[in-house]
């Protein structure tokens, strides 16, 4: 078979209908696919040994002549052996192939194979159970720098390292975008050999080589990316100047005294928002630091100010509980507070609609609902996300650009009197267009650009934050409302199972109410992670266990479900109860991660915790310890793992988000903070931020150099480039497509 860049998976030998199906959940249904799937570490098979030198540890190479022919043997029903001896001038190797009948014909007695796998000693005798082995001088899979490539369940690092090396073919066809001038002055490597070498390096020297070149690519495209979405941010022109009433009209509002933190924040938000320009303004706190009362009083200055403000959140949940404490805390001083979400019946849903074009609601609380088709506002001023991770850089700097955009917003119902006043959320350019900055302004009507404030809780460690909040003033709440005493953590294993639920129950009696946390819905979650090799087993799923606990465990307390799969509705009417302590032990999945709010809650147990990474763990435990009570995490695990519980034991020793961020990146590497999971940050494949700092800010800087020659990237030469971006992007949910 020829293969071109376009062979689709099953045109590959050894690939069906079913196989295909799992490539493609890897992302993978072209040559072209598995040419970009790098893998994710390598194995070292060059060395040779003879049979009497080969260690006994790890798998290794021995060139080795079959002595005999290979006997097969069917030792019972389902279980065939095939035994043969192989011998160099060292010594002799005895092989055993389970359940591989097919070697007894191709291995030939007098042939010289390679063998690698695990040698073992069995007595005086060298043993070897089902190694692989190729025909010396045939080898595709011993004596190279074999790839490791990310994995899913039924689908092996042979099949996928063959299907590569298949796809090899065409390496020369994948098209060169990076300029020839940005390759020069990087002294990179050419794109052929870079694909060649990431995948089969010939040598270590050659795998650096490529290594670098790609990484260059992905961090060069992105720097590229975050620069046009930062010009679109500053395009947007003027901001609302938002007049300053004395504070103290805000702070009667309030419970609470704010902390010293929290008022340096608001008056970094009072100042940006009178001052004319648009704020871009990320409010980074940890969990429980207050950032809700700092979203309020931005909101209350804008409709002091006369003019709306919107509040996204990440999940229904979170959008309802702002709702309910944003509304008490607001409608006293006149605000009229909307909900939004994607769970109103339809005839609610355009009745908020309508209210919003006429500017009858001037607080509006909601998820992306609120970015939907449709929704136009009167005079928005002010638009806030809240726990920005879920959101990401692109949504954020579109959001920012759209009010602006020129184009008529889609009516809603009766056309709310026709001034030229309203705006849309809702992008109506579909891609990064690096456009003249200056045509969108001056093109609008009377609205200038809405005022943005990001708010998030995952603190990010300082050499990542310069990527990913590049383009945004941010504000740091360094201090934790009085009072609080951190939460007591520990790390326990099955043995304690009985005694944590003895302490389930005493929180229980002492009034408190409890969240116990496991990583899946349903038993069997399926598909390993990319990465596993084998779909981890035994994960404790919300359903099942719930129902057990409930049955065997809890009879007498009322155990509650919540996970992500249930109706909107239904999770609200679980929160409702559970903040009105009708449920004293829910059972839930991480939906509750951001920003769930019930102080009573005093204890939070997570099952199989070594399955979560530092930072999710750490927000998970901010769901306690939120109110007067001493609060406790508990952090289950049968991890055999040292590393695993050692990031266990990091999380039991400190409650310093940003600690935790920084040892998570340390142990894990960037991958989470820099996945689109986290930020909206296009994926990075091969990118190591921590280790790759020095790559970064040469990335930067040729994508400044290039952008400055050609801002538009409209260059002939140049519109590779801009290709790669817009791809690039295009994988950050809800913005560009
Ligand atoms: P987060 O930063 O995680 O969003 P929240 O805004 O939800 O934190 O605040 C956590 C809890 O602390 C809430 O119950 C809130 O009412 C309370 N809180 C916030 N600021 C103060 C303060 N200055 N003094 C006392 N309690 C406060
Ligand atoms: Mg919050």
């Amino acid at each position: 078979m020829a293969v071109t860049l376009g062979t689709p998976m099953t045109q590959f030998s050894g690939v069906g209908e079913v196989r295909a199906k799992k490539l493609e959940k890897l992302g993978l249904s072209t040559a072209a696919d598995l040419l970009a799937y790098y893998p994710r570490d390598y194995e070292d098979r060059r060395q040779m040994y003879t049979i009497r030198d080969a260690p006994l540890e790890g798998r290794v190479c021995i060139t080795a002549m079959a002595a005999e022919h290979p006997r097969l043997a069917r030792i019972r029903k389902g279980l065939e052996l095939v035994q043969l001896k192989v011998v160099d001038h060292t010594g002799a190797l005895h092989l055993t192939f389970f359940n591989q009948g097919y070697v007894e014909k191709a291995l030939r007695a007098g042939e010289e194979y390679i063998f690698f796998g695990t040698v073992e000693e069995q007595g005086r005798r060298r043993t070897m159970v089902n190694p692989i082995f190729e025909r010396v001088g045939k080898q595709n899979f011993t004596g190279c720098i074999m790839p490791i490539y990310p994995l899913t369940a039924g689908i092996t690092n042979h099949l996928l390292t063959s299907l590569t090396r298949q796809a090899l073919d065409c390496a020369a066809c994948v098209p060169e975008t990076l300029p020839q001038s940005v390759r020069q002055a990087h002294n990179l490597a050419e794109l052929e050999f870079s694909i060649r070498n990431i995948h089969f390096p010939e040598n270590d020297e050659a795998l650096t080589l490529a290594r670098e070149r790609l990484t260059f690519e992905e961090l060069f495209y992105l720097a590229v990316g975050l620069d046009f979405l930062k010009r679109r941010r500053e395009a947007a022109g003027p901001g609302c100047a938002i007049p300053t009433p004395p504070f103290k009209t805000f702070r009667s509002l309030l419970p609470f005294e704010p902390t010293g933190a929290q008022k340096r924040v608001m008056d970094e938000v009072a100042f940006d928002m009178a001052s004319g320009r648009p704020m871009n303004r990320l409010v980074q706190g940890d969990v429980g630091s207050g950032k809700t009362a700092v979203a309020a009083y931005a909101a209350w200055l804008a409709a002091q100010g006369g003019y709306q403000a919107a509040l996204m959140a990440p999940t229904e949940v979170l959008a309802e509980q702002h709702y309910r404490s944003l509304s008490a805390l607001l409608s006293p001083a006149g605000v009229r507070v909307g909900l939004l979400t994607g769970a109103l019946p339809p005839a609610e849903k355009k009745k908020v609609r309508q209210a919003l074009a006429h500017g009858d609601i001037d607080f509006i609380i909601g998820t992306h609902a609120l970015i939907s088709d449709g929704v136009v506002f009167r005079r928005l001023a002010l638009i806030v996300a809240d726990e920005q991770h879920r959101f990401g850089v692109a949504q954020r700097a579109a959001l920012a650009a759209k009010s602006t955009t020129p184009g008529a917003p889609p009516q809603v119902g009766r056309r709310a009197s026709g001034e030229g006043r309203k705006n849309s959320l809702l992008p109506t350019t579909n891609q990064i267009s690096p456009g003249e900055p200056t045509a969108a302004k001056s093109e609008t009507g009377g609205m200038p650009a809405p005022h943005v404030l990001v708010m998030s809780a995952t603190p990010i460690p300082r050499t990542l934050a310069l990527i990913v909040y590049g383009d945004l003033d941010v504000s740091v709440i360094d201090q934790l409302p009085p009072g609080r005493t951190p939460v007591e953590t520990y790390v326990i294993r099955e043995d304690k199972r009985a005694r944590m639920y003895n302490f389930v129950r005493k929180q229980v009696s002492e009034g408190r109410q409890v969240y116990l946390v496991c990583p899946a819905v349903e038993e069997n979650p399926g598909a390993a992670l990319p990465g596993e090799e084998v779909p981890s087993l035994d994960l404790k799923a919300v359903k099942t266990y719930a129902a057990k606990l409930q049955k065997e465990v809890f009879p007498d307390l009322t155990v509650g479900i919540l996970h992500g799969k249930m109706r909107p509705k239904e999770k609200e009417a679980v929160m409702a109860a559970f903040a009105a302590g009708e449920i004293q032990v829910l059972v839930a999945t991480t939906v509750i991660e951001v920003g769930v709010d019930v102080p009573n809650a005093s204890l939070m147990v997570i099952e199989n915790a070594d399955h979560f990474g530092l930072s999710q763990l750490h927000q998970l435990r901010g769901r306690v310890g939120r109110g007067k009570h001493q609060s406790y995490c508990v952090l289950v695990t049968s991890t055999k793992n040292p590393d695993s519980m050692a990031r266990l034991r990091t999380l039991a020793s400190t409650t310093d988000g940003f600690k935790i961020s920084e040892e998570d990146l340390k142990l894990r590497g960037p991958g989470d903070f820099f996945g689109s999971r986290q930020h909206g940050l296009p994926q990075m494949k091969l990118a190591d931020l921590a280790g790759d700092m020095r790559l970064l800010s040469q990335a930067q800087e040729a994508a400044r150099r290039l952008l400055r020659e050609d801002p538009g990237l409209s260059r002939p030469e140049d519109r590779p480039v801009l290709d790669r971006v817009r791809r690039l992007f295009s994988d950050t949910p809800d913005i560009f497509n």
